[in-house]
């Protein structure tokens, strides 16, 4: 797999979230800034993982800890292209997939924590 086929790779095997958006019920996609992850749809409307927790049923926190689960085993599946490409002295290619791997562990941290924060409702 050369450097393109790589990231094309990695987008294709990101997760489908099956989160809608509140206003346009257009998909979801997380985006990390900072210390805190947003979702955000095709139209740019922002929701907040409060927002999903909140206002949507009880399927969003489960969709939200599978999230966690699918971003885990992306990182290690990335974690052994990365050893990989790294036998195969391709500098650039591990620099591409650590890079990925580290966005991806920053995003289960941060998740997990605000998941931490919210206790679930228990009726
Ligand atoms: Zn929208």
């Amino acid at each position: 797999m050369d450097e393109q086929g790589l990231i094309k790779h990695i987008y294709d095997s990101q997760v489908k979230l099956g989160l809608a958006c509140s206003r346009c019920k257009g998909e979801l996609i997380p985006i990390t800034s900072g210390d805190s992850i947003t979702f955000f749809c095709e139209d740019a409307h922002e929701t907040s993982v409060e927002q999903l927790i909140g206002d949507q049923s009880k399927d969003a926190g489960a969709t939200l800890h599978t999230l966690i689960a699918s971003w885990h085993k992306n990182a290690i599946a990335l974690e052994l292209l990365a050893q990989e490409a790294r036998t195969q002295g391709r500098a650039k290619a591990v620099d591409i997939l650590k890079r990925h791997i580290s966005t991806l562990e920053a995003r289960i941290e941060i998740l997990k924590n605000t998941l931490d924060k919210k206790p679930t409702d228990k009726d």
